[in-house]
């Protein structure tokens, strides 16, 4: 299988082509855990996970080193830890853990490392201090600035001059900067937020060094890789590359740049800051989460994409014929066997998930419409194998046609159910339509069959009706 990737540097396709084949490299900037992720965070994780697995499937899974950082520093998150009167770790445990549950819940599979910036003060110290030392950096009352006059490239990355930048970025004018575009490396703390002691003074690192300091130590440059949302390439992944090829006097930081495009909801960037947002969390206990799934990688990751209760309904469609499908061939013993040529060159094509999603259709198809059990067992293969790389059918079909739900509600279902069915019997229609109507009120949608009732969760979206 071939790789292309949309290069943000050159802005352009280029085939992919790791450094050393034997150990690919990837880092992409993940949460601020302060609180819940939306569901635009969901798609930057899955869309990095779909990468994270063609990588895999191309290498080998031992091959590709992932890493992506949790943001463990952070003035909202000594806001949040203010605000409920507890230590910030208290805020950055629970939500880094909730995190990966409910990106686990996403079929995200674990980075193979995950660095806390409160981790690795000192190789930010270190990595601040060979910049001091070389003139890319400068201390000036308690802070330390980076100079971006120092690093001729600066701007590279976003196609900036410095004047939209200063424009653009609202950058803060302090008179301790000698460029207004200098950005803070290490800066003096608030009283009650956290401190570290270092040579420039008592105080916290700012948040572009804790990236480039952590790719140094978990992965060394330059790497294959670097991702995260395209709203971070200008300033901070521009911070990152200034940093660290001055840092380590490297001709290149990172060989492929690539972005995710954002989530809004009635046209608006969903966000946690504004708290416009569908919360994974609450959304996953409401719909399949590989629906989720599905809707996050129903458009190219790069384009943007509307969340609404369409696009969940549709994808829930979507899964809902290709289970069927699968359910139909359940007779065939088939593993799943290597993706299908077409499918293949479409999610190697800059993962274009449209067009792969597209060639699983055409399997589908193959399953309900012919009887030929070589040409049947080859798609089945295909399927479970093109499902497996964008991680979704791995299911057994009946347990996707039930739907997630929880073991209470499980178990209520079932006893209304047998009732209903015993009130049948007994010809006692009132009791039947009653909890029917019971059924109905939990959002249960029964399918009836001549082999006995079905049922599954109705459609949710977490957005208002
Ligand atoms: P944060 O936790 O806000 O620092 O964001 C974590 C990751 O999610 C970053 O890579 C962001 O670029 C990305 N992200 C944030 N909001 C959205 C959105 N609405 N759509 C897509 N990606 C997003
Ligand atoms: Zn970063």
């Amino acid at each position: 299988m071939n790789l292309t990737l949309h290069d943000t540097m050159t802005g352009e396709k280029r085939r992919f082509v790791p450094a050393d084949p034997k150990r690919v490299t990837m880092y992409v900037c993940g949460p601020t855990v302060y609180s819940y992720a939306h569901v635009g965070n969901g798609r930057a994780a899955v869309a990095f996970d779909l990468l994270f697995r063609v990588l895999r499937h191309i290498y080998g899974a031992e091959a590709v080193v992932y890493s992506r950082n949790i943001t463990d520093v952070d003035d909202k998150i000594n806001a949040a830890a203010a605000a409920q009167g507890v230590p910030i770790s208290a805020i950055t445990d629970r939500f880094s853990a909730v995190y990966d549950a409910d990106m686990g819940a996403l079929g995200v599979l674990a980075p193979t490392l995950a660095p806390r910036a409160t981790a690795h003060i000192d190789d930010i110290q270190t990595m601040i201090g060979r910049l001091v030392e070389n003139g890319s950096a400068y201390a000036a009352e308690g802070h330390v600035l980076f100079s971006i006059e120092s690093f001729p490239d600066y701007g590279k990355l976003s196609g900036r001059s410095v004047e939209d930048m200063i424009a653009g970025a609202r950058v803060e004018v302090a008179p301790y900067k000698r460029h207004p575009a200098d950005f803070v490396l290490w800066k003096p703390s608030k009283p009650g937020e956290p401190v570290w002691d270092s040579p420039w003074g008592a105080g916290r690192p700012g948040w572009h060094i804790e990236c480039s300091a952590m790719i140094d130590s978990s992965l060394g440059v330059p790497i294959d890789i670097h991702g995260g949302g395209h709203d971070l390439i200008f300033p901070h992944h521009e911070n990152e590359i200034a940093q660290s090829r001055c840092a380590d006097g490297a001709p290149v930081f990172a060989n492929y740049w690539v972005h995710n495009g954002f989530l809004t909801m009635d046209a608006e960037k969903m966000s946690k800051s504004t708290g416009n947002g569908v919360l994974v969390h609450d959304l996953v206990k409401q719909v399949a989460p590989e629906a989720i799934r599905w809707a996050l990688l129903s458009a190219h990751y790069r384009a943007p994409l509307d969340w609404s209760s369409d696009l969940l309904a549709q994808a829930r469609k979507s899964l809902d014929r290709l289970y069927g499908a699968l359910r139909r061939a359940a007779d065939l013993p088939v593993r799943a066997g290597d993706p299908p040529a077409a499918f293949a060159e479409a999610l190697g094509d800059d993962l274009n998930t449209p067009r792969a999603m597209a060639e699983l259709f055409a399997l589908a198809k193959i399953l309900e419409t012919s009887d030929d059990p070589v040409e049947r067992t080859a798609a089945k293969a295909g399927l479970l194998g093109a499902g497996a790389l964008l991680g979704v059918l791995q299911q057994d079909p009946e347990t996707w046609f039930q739907g997630p739900v929880d073991e209470e509600l499980k178990a209520k279902v079932d006893a209304l159910l047998k009732t209903r069915f015993e009130a049948r019997q007994a010809k006692d229609f009132a009791t039947a339509d009653r909890i029917r109507a019971e059924l109905t009120a939990l959002n249960v949608v029964v399918m009836d069959s001549p082999d006995g009732a079905t049922w599954r969760l109705g459609e949710a979206t977490g957005t208002a009706e």
